[in-house]
């Protein structure tokens, strides 16, 4: 089998560096934004995370004419219904701006008692050919939002989310623990069992 390459459709640090961990030992190039200049801006225009996974993963692959793996993630929150959902990222109206982000949900979720701060975050991973293949993973993540943030490590809304069955937010657990019950860590463990039985067959050619 000849080693697969692929480049990673995103410029979130935090994601690089979970993507990596997660596929690093693999015999794996995994390439980003770092390697290539003159990057296309991958703009999110779907209503699921499915079609945003795959139109980016797709605009890169043609792109880069390679192989591109995409990776559209949020937090639905039950009492919010479903929101920030595919807006995770530009909640407080700046994209990527994690502290407002936070501050505008825990503003929306105030009041609401432990019983119903119920959430999830979802990870759809979409791996995409020049040539138009596509291989779709989704995972979820169960937990619930706490009020107020706890931790300093991750990314994201991790300071707020504290998952099933567990005290700590994912922001007080190491990036090791993070990534063995994540939406992103469950989807890319699937990924990379595919990958190690040799599939996508067109991957490998
Ligand atoms: P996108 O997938 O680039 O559209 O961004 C998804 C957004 O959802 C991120 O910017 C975060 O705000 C949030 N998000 C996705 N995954 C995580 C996570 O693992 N922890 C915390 N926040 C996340």
């Amino acid at each position: 089998m000849s080693p697969a390459r692929l480049v990673l459709a995103t410029g979130n640090r935090g994601k690089i560096r979970e993507i990596r961990d997660l596929l690093s030992g693999r015999d794996i190039a995994v390439l980003t934004c770092d390697d290539f200049a003159g990057w296309p801006d991958l703009v999110e225009r779907g209503e699921t995370f499915e079609e945003n996974a795959a139109c980016k993963a797709m605009e890169l692959s043609r792109w880069a004419a390679m192989p591109a793996l995409a990776d559209d993630s949020g937090l639905e929150v039950e009492a919010l219904g479903g929101e920030p959902g595919v807006m995770s990222a530009r909640y407080a109206g700046k994209q990527g701006n994690d502290a407002a982000n936070i501050a505008r949900l825990l503003r929306e979720m105030e009041g609401i008692p432990a019983e119903r701060r119920g959430a999830r975050f979802v990870c759809v991973l979409a791996l995409t050919s020049p040539g138009g293949e596509t291989l779709e993973i989704r995972e979820t993540c169960e937990g619930s939002v706490t009020t107020a943030p706890r931790g300093e490590l991750g990314f994201g809304y991790d300071p707020v989310f504290v998952p099933a069955g567990m005290t700590r937010t994912l922001a007080e657990m190491s990036l090791a623990e993070k990534n063995a019950i994540s939406h992103r860590g469950k989807a890319l463990c699937r990924l990379r069992t595919l990958l190690e039985a040799g599939e996508p067959g067109w991957l490998f050619v």
